[in-house]
């Protein structure tokens, strides 16, 4: 029986592996189904991470994070886990694909969230080079600059808010005229001086060079087309939080989850089920930022070796 199973490999599922294994438990295994590294990887380049200044991308901050766990003897493993549920005598069963079964006394849940893509001609193409999906990492380099944001939610909306402060322009594109952001939200948004809402309106294509994005073309509902002539395009169209693992076969969650699907815990990770934490973007209130899911993959450790060491075995 394993002492501890991290299940994902990014920033919250690779620190929470550095504090288990250097704080003395054994038996720490984190099952990461691709690289380790997280989602962070797919960005060209992070400024806020703190301590590292300079032009660095994800792929390189990530890079030697997986070494400095392993030095301590974290034990990797390179398999998707298709669910986790509880045995009769309060340990865990890991559900590997594939078959494989492995119990384990405590579990951190670290699956991170996948922003939802638009579906537009040149998303994928021009996504890192003026397609992004998070404004407080890629803002700052549209400063002084006009931006397109997509979306009509609290997060689009806020976002839009945040790049109006940061950006000379924000257009904000939207499918409807209506918004379901919150009320608040979008009084805040109509006043804003330098916030254009372009409604009725879906993107149809992002065009640009091998310099990254120089327009969105966008379709109103009466069939005109504009060109909206920016080096950015902020896609918030929902989040997919990756929590499939804890769905149980009746559909039910291992743990308590909100409305959105995120797992609720406490200040020290700790989720409705005993023994089981969850850190990173999958957590309720999750400010989704990689230093913010290393916080808590160590405040996650912290708490599973006092839980395990509490077991007296
Ligand atoms: P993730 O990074 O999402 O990692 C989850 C890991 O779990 C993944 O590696 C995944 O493969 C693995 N996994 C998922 N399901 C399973 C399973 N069933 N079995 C096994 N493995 C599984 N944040 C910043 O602070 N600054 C930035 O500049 C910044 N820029 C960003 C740019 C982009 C393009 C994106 C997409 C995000 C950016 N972020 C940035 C946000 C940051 O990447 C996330 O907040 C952070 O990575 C969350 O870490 P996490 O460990 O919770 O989850
Ligand atoms: P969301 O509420 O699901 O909104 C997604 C938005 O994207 C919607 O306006 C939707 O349009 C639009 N959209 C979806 N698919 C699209 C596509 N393919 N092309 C163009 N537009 C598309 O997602 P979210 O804003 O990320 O919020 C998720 C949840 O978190 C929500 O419940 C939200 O209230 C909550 N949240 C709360 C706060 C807060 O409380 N401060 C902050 C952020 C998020 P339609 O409106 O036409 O469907």
């Amino acid at each position: 029986m394993l002492d501890l199973a991290i299940i994902g490999g990014g920033p919250a599922g690779l620190t929470a592996g550095l504090y288990a294994t250097r704080g003395g438990l054994k038996d720490v295994v984190m099952f990461e189904k691709g690289m380790p590294g997280g989602q962070i990887t797919q960005s060209s380049e992070i400024e806020n991470y703190p301590g590292v200044s300079g032009e660095i991308s994800g792929m390189d901050l990530m890079q030697s994070w997986p070494e400095q766990c392993m030095k301590y003897g974290l034990r990797h493993e390179m398999k998707e886990v298709t669910r986790v549920s509880l045995n009769s005598d309060k340990s865990f069963k890991v559900f590997l694909a594939g078959g494989e079964e492995v119990d384990a006394k405590s579990v951190i849940v670290c699956t991170g969230s996948t922003p939802r893509r638009a579906g537009f001609k040149g998303e994928d193409e021009f996504f890192g080079k003026g397609v992004s999906t998070c404004a407080t990492c890629d803002g700052f380099f549209y400063k002084d600059k006009e931006v397109a944001v997509l979306g009509g939610g609290d997060t689009a909306l806020e976002e839009a808010l945040y790049l109006s402060k940061i950006c000379s322009k924000v257009y904000l594109i939207h499918r409807r005229d209506a918004f379901r952001a919150s009320p608040a939200t979008i009084k805040r948004v109509r006043e804003s001086e330098n916030i254009e809402l372009v409604l009725n309106s879906v993107v149809k294509e992002v065009y640009g060079n091998a310099m990254g994005v120089e327009g969105v073309l966008v379709t109103d509902k009466k069939g005109n087309e504009r060109d909206i002539k920016v080096p950015g395009i902020f896609v918030f169209v929902g989040m997919n939080v990756n929590n499939s693992v804890l769905k149980q076969g009746d559909g039910s969650y291992l743990c308590d989850v909100n409305k959105w699907g995120e797992v609720v815990v406490d200040l020290s990770m700790r989720t409705s089920v005993e023994g089981l934490f969850a850190a990173g973007d999958i957590r309720i209130e999750a400010p989704k930022q990689v230093v913010c899911a290393a916080g808590d993959g160590a405040t996650a450790a912290i708490k599973a070796i006092s839980y395990v060491d509490s077991l007296g075995e």
